[in-house]
């Protein structure tokens, strides 16, 4: 299924024109316009899904396969010293292209990525709620 109103459901079936590194039937693999880092690239599935939740599992289950190969030869081509594979699901997520993508990111030392949080403390009552979810 294709969104008339998505950009990235229009750029990942070639309807706009990407600087793309890799396709196959179900992804396209695209250089980010406004990258962190050198190779900066993003996994756009074909088919519309907003999120990850709406990613069907067949596809959701490519991803990481592909994540690893594409980021592999992004990381030896572009000599990446670390990587961060990054997955925005929601505004205050920090999504802002409502189409599933997955972010591969090469890391350099020094450089000034951020994909950080200020580490907090587990809370008893969030393992309890958590824990009731899955029992
Ligand atoms: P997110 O904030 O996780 O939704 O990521 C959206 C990403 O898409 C950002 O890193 C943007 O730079 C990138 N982006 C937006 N429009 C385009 C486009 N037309 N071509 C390539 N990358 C894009
Ligand atoms: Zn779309």
């Amino acid at each position: 299924m294709r969104d008339d109103n998505c950009i990235f459901c229009k750029i990942a079936n070639g309807e706009i024109p990407s600087a793309t590194l890799y396709e196959d039937d179900d992804f396209r693999v695209i250089m980010d316009l406004n990258p962190a880092s050198r190779g900066h690239s993003l996994i756009l599935p074909k088919d519309h899904a907003a999120n990850l939740f709406e990613l069907p599992d067949e596809t959701a289950a490519k991803v990481l396969p592909l994540a690893k190969k594409i980021g592999a030869k992004l990381s030896e081509g572009f000599g990446s010293d670390g990587f961060n594979v990054v997955q925005n699901n929601g505004e205050c997520a920090g999504q802002t292209v409502f189409h599933f993508h997955t972010h591969l990111i090469p890391r350099y030392k020094g450089d000034t990525v951020s994909v950080k949080w200020v580490p907090g403390k587990l809370a008893e009552e969030d393992i309890e709620k958590a824990k009731s979810l899955f029992s």
